[in-house]
């Protein structure tokens, strides 16, 4: 195998890990749950709090822009999702967004009640839709959850919107987003995709792929930090026609007017309720701009080699005997993650991160490995696994203080 610390040498990317904060010592193989700290981030943050807040007070919503934010941080999120200008939005949390784009996307499709979803996918997902279908009945709409192999031909006319995952947050497998997207409009449903676990990690095309609407997350390869707001895509063909419930103040056309009755901002705008976190916006500004110039072909490749030599090692290492990998093989099909099997899949995390490996777990027996490859490097990967096949071989993972379960997996 080639040396690992010469692959970091040669890595194009290797320089933009210097731009983030990381405890030394740690392996953080966790930027798909929560991102790293951009060196930038807390001077910026403390400016908001101090100048901002503390001196400019409310003059502040003009003089430094907050008013602004939901759409400049979408702006700057937009090139990240193959998005032309003008259809993406900063604001609330996915599970919020999903509620908007769903109704929005029922009432584009009046007669169709049925949101289609794949098995396994993120549960915040179904719960939002459950909790649509409570509201509107079951009449106007009804949630149908199906492997996801079985999509293509549940397509039927009564379709409203497919709803999916790019990437399954478990298993790590990646859909294909432009057939997915095509086989749901010739049968004339709408597409939302998920993109917690692609925006920012992979490049995605989404006018390319014509896709309808898209949801994505703030603070997993984003790197906006705990609770960093969501974003929204709406494709542009669809702005005149959309309507959103959530039909707050400052997403209406003149919000300072205090208009008795609503009428919506132009395009993807109207995605916005409420006053906007500024000071967790400002965060995730400041976050994205570790992404200016970065090549995300570049990234990809990155991010792919990093689990390949994972795999690599984990089979030298003999390690793949008692771990099963869930994650599929080829590229198109997976994320940036690799999820492994394993019947102490929990203490074997438990153990790891006592080793200074950071990783997660996923009810009932998954291991998470995520690989952000803006601050990941190769020489870390032999080191995970080199503590991973130590771990095993030692049975460290059955030490009783490792089955405790915390609140937070
Ligand atoms: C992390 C994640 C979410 C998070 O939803 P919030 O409402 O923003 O907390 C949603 N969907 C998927 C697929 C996720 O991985």
């Amino acid at each position: 195998m080639i040396d690992a610390a010469r692959l970091d040498a040669e890595d194009p990317l290797g320089h933009l890990r210097e731009r983030f904060l990381l405890p030394e010592g740690t392996i953080y193989f966790d930027g798909n749950s929560l991102g790293a700290l951009p060196k930038d981030v807390p001077a910026r943050v403390a400016d908001a709090v101090r100048r901002q807040w503390g001196e400019d007070l409310i003059a502040s919503w003009n003089r430094h822009g907050w008013i602004d934010l939901p759409r400049r941080v979408g702006e700057a999120i937009a090139p990240l999702l193959g998005a032309a200008p003008g259809q993406v939005l900063c604001c609330d949390s996915i599970s919020v967004n999903l509620f908007k784009l769903l109704s929005a996307a029922l009432a584009l499709r009046p007669g169709r009640p049925v949101l289609l979803t794949a098995a396994g996918d993120f549960p915040t997902d179904a719960y939002i839709t459950q909790g649509l279908a409570t509201l509107l009945g079951e009449a106007r709409c009804r949630l149908c959850t199906v492997p996801a192999e079985e999509i293509p031909a549940r397509l039927d006319a009564d379709v409203a919107v497919l709803l999916l995952t790019q990437v399954n947050y478990r298993s790590g497998e990646r859909h294909d987003m432009q057939a997915l997207t095509r086989r749901a409009q010739a049968a004339g449903a709408l597409v939302i995709w998920d993109l917690a676990h692609s925006a920012g990690v992979m490049p995605i095309a989404l006018d390319d792929c014509e896709v309808d609407f898209a949801v994505g997350c703030g603070y997993k390869f984003l790197n906006g930090g705990p609770g960093a707001p969501a974003f929204v895509y709406a494709n542009r063909r669809h702005h005149e026609r959309m309507q959103q419930p959530l039909s707050g103040w400052l997403g209406h056309r003149e919000p300072f007017a205090f208009d008795a009755t609503y009428t919506p901002a132009d395009g993807v705008a109207r995605f916005q309720s409420g006053t906007p976190p500024v000071l967790s916006m400002l965060a995730l500004e400041a976050a994205l701009e570790v992404f200016h110039d970065v090549d995300l072909e570049q990234l990809r490749d990155k991010s792919l080699a990093l689990a390949d030599r994972f795999y690599a090692c984990a089979e030298h290492a003999g390690v793949l005997g008692e771990l099963e990998w869930i994650t599929p093989r080829p590229p198109a099909r997976r994320g940036s993650q690799i999820s492994l099997r394993h019947p102490m899949a929990w203490e074997l995390s438990q153990a790891l991160i006592a080793s200074g490996v950071i990783v997660d777990f996923r009810a009932p027996d998954i291991l998470r490995i995520g690989f952000a490859p803006l601050y990941n490097g190769f020489r870390e990967v032999d080191a995970a696994v080199q503590r991973l096949a130590e771990i095993l071989r030692e049975g460290r993972h059955h030490d009783p203080s490792f089955c405790v379960r915390h609140t937070v997996t």
